[in-house]
């Protein structure tokens, strides 16, 4: 249980994050809740939130944008006082083969995966370093392992991802703040709505368990690493695939 416990959450206005959200309520953890351009859906999380009642609030931020960031971090922390859980989790794709592939797609791809991740990180670290139990949960991609035609940006940022979590776990472990990545396969969110049915069945072909994973799989996991049982576990990448990677 997170019973009295306080996370933000980014992304946390659909898909993963938004199931991470639920599920973090469920437990008894207040939200600050940070989505991007999508008002209706954090308003959405947000009450079903207080309706498990916890305290929760949306914040717009661009998590990209450094100084929006720090603008954020503050208001959450004048609203909260203290955060003990950080959930690196918004994202977002420009596919392409590398070859076609645009700057402005490389320099997006990597500032909202892997920049924003670091500046949501940095704006909170001193809450967290006082917090008895911090965790940071950040949200990778099996992609980040294995790498994917066509998602050169992404798998890079990804796998930055995971660079920057065992450095943090590193610098954040003489105060027993750890930090884990999630590395997910392939979930049914908006994010993956858009691949052609094609596409969807040849990547679930690919999954022994035979199924595309639910918002709910990374949950469980992300609820779990979170929680007091969890905290010997740091800068570990566990990967929630239906074991696409083994
Ligand atoms: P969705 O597209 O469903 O949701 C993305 C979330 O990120 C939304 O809440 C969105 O906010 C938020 N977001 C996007 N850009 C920004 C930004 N610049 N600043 C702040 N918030 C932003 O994605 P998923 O739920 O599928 O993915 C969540 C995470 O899981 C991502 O990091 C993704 O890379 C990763 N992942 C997903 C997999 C999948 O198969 N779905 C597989 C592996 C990893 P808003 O609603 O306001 O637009």
């Amino acid at each position: 249980m997170l019973q009295g416990r306080t996370a933000v959450i980014t992304g946390g206005s659909r898909g993963i994050g938004r199931a991470i959200a639920e599920e973090y309520a469920r437990q008894g953890c207040n939200l600050a809740l940070i989505y991007h351009g999508n008002e209706q859906a954090a308003v959405q999380v947000v009450a079903a939130a207080q309706d498990c009642g916890v305290r929760a609030q949306g914040y717009q931020c661009d998590v990209s944008d450094w100084k929006s960031v720090e603008a954020t971090c503050g208001t959450i922390l004048s609203d909260f006082d203290t955060v003990d859980i950080l959930v690196n989790n918004a994202g977002i794709v420009h596919d392409n083969l590398l070859m076609r592939m645009r700057e402005q797609d490389i320099d997006e791809v990597l500032a909202v995966n892997l920049k924003g991740a670091m500046a949501m990180t940095r704006h909170l670290t001193p809450t967290l370093l006082k917090s008895p139990d911090g965790r940071v949960i950040n949200i990778s991609s099996v992609v980040g392992l294995m790498g994917n035609p066509g998602q050169a940006n992404y798998a890079a940022a990804k796998a930055g991802l995971i660079g920057f979590t065992k450095s943090i776990a590193r610098e954040f472990a003489p105060r027993s703040v750890t930090c884990n990545v999630i590395a997910p396969g392939f979930i049914d969110t908006d994010m993956t709505s858009a691949l052609p049915d094609s596409a969807a069945e040849k990547l679930t072909s690919l999954v022994p368990l035979k199924r595309v994973g639910t918002p709910e799989d990374i949950a469980g996991v992300a609820a779990f690493l979170a929680c007091d049982q969890a905290s010997y576990i740091t800068g570990q990448v566990i990967q929630v695939d239906g074991g696409m990677r083994m």
